[in-house]
């Protein structure tokens, strides 16, 4: 399986001021292709650090990819770094600027002069025709494999990607495996808690299992590589059972599974009404859980309770109030970064659950947490 490389250019994506969108998409593209991702790197608009990058990554890598870089001002230094990476010439390419001139008589109005430097490309390149805007791309070869040039418009590179790129990667590297990723979502249990239940899975090699950790769910991430999606669907289906049967009802869904959508559902089916009264999450958890399950949202003449005592007290008095089928306090305590709490309070048809949960993590990570806590409660507390 070939290696791959991402090199994006350009001083803004160093400076923070555009997100850099194009490695997400090239990664994505690539995996699902099945070509293996080294490395990934940004280099400001310098040539002399863009070579460097570049003649780097040609020695560990087969394929080169790089974005930007490549529009017709001097700031555009990728085709001249890439000549001097691989110690060629650049050379004027005729055919090149005809496709230049009319892209822009199109438009009508005629090139500029500074045009004309994208039509000088490394010598040995081949072109790769851009129909959907003026930088032109170009592939060239390394000593271990190709390297190619795209522009740094995501759309245009988007394009070049999908309609160029991978069918020339394709033929050239004989790829026909396919990597495939597949999403667990899991609630109510912590990070080394799964990982004792699956680490065995863990160092499996393909598939591979992986966890993620977010505030209050962590998600297990199968990737197998195979030669057809079939192959990988049933190689990820075998391990998703395995899983499921270790863990059980801690898995709340998969893949774009959100624990509100499974709470909804859960709501609709049983017709419930709830009145949820939420305290340090500025509505958030309201929201999640969407108008037409939430009676009451949050009544802010309601004075924040301290203690699991008083939320009781003030779910009853609620229930009396306006008689939703279920009441929901949920109260986030955030005193200092070593306290951190939240109180839990369900009055569900005469039944009554409570919950302390602490946060070791981040405070700013607290709010998050406590939602999908929040949620979590609610989620299990329908089995009972
Ligand atoms: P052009 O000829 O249009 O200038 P180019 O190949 O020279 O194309 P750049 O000038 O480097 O590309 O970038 C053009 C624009 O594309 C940037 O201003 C930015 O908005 C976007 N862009 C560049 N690189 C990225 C990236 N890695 N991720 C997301 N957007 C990017």
């Amino acid at each position: 399986m070939p290696t791959a490389e991402i090199i994006t250019i350009g001083t803004e994506l160093l400076l923070g001021e555009i997100q850099d969108t194009n490695t997400r998409h090239i990664a994505r593209t690539l995996r699902n292709a099945g070509i293996d991702l080294y490395r990934t790197t940004t280099v400001g608009d310098n040539l002399d650090r863009i070579v460097t990058a570049v003649r780097e990554a040609i020695e560990r890598s087969n394929i080169i990819l790089t974005t930007g870089g490549l529009g017709p001002t001097v700031d555009d230094p990728t085709r001249n770094a890439i000549a001097k990476a691989l110690d060629v010439e650049l050379e004027f390419k005729e055919d090149l600027w005809e496709k230049i001139e009319n892209h822009f008589m199109r438009y009508g109005r005629p090139p500029t002069e500074n045009n004309k430097r994208q039509a000088y490309i490394p010598s040995g390149a081949t072109v790769i025709d851009n129909p959907v805007g003026t930088a032109p791309s170009f592939a060239i070869n390394t000593k271990n494999g190709v390297l190619i040039s795209l522009p740094g418009v995501p759309r245009e590179m988007e394009y070049l990607l999908d309609n160029s790129v991978l069918p020339l990667l394709r033929s050239r590297f004989n790829l026909e495996g396919i990597i495939k990723a597949f999403a667990i979502h899991t609630s109510g249990a912590g990070e080394s808690q799964i990982d004792e239940k699956i680490e065995d899975l863990e160092r499996l090699s393909n598939p591979t299992v992986g966890l993620v950790a977010y505030p209050g769910q962590i998600d297990i991430r199968v990737t197998a590589k195979a030669a057809s999606l079939t192959e990988a669907d049933q190689m990820i289906g075998t391990l998703v059972n395995t899983i499921n049967q270790r863990l059980g009802k801690t898995i709340f869904g998969y893949e774009e599974t959100t624990l509100e959508q499974v709470i909804s559902g859960l709501f609709n089916k049983e017709k419930v009404k709830i009145a949820v009264i939420e305290f340090g999450m500025d509505g958030r958890l309201s929201a999640r859980l969407g108008n037409e399950h939430v009676l009451l949202e949050k009544s802010l003449m309601l004075d924040h309770p301290q203690e699991l005592c008083e939320v009781k007290e003030l779910a009853h008095s609620i229930y009396s109030q306006i008689a939703p089928n279920w009441v929901f306090v949920s109260l986030l305590n955030v005193s200092s970064q070593e306290q951190i709490n939240l109180s839990l309070f369900l009055l569900m048809q005469g039944k009554e659950f409570e919950k302390i949960r602490s946060f070791g993590g981040h405070i700013n990570l607290a709010r998050p947490w406590a939602e999908n806590t929040s949620l979590d409660f609610l989620r299990s507390n329908f089995a009972n």
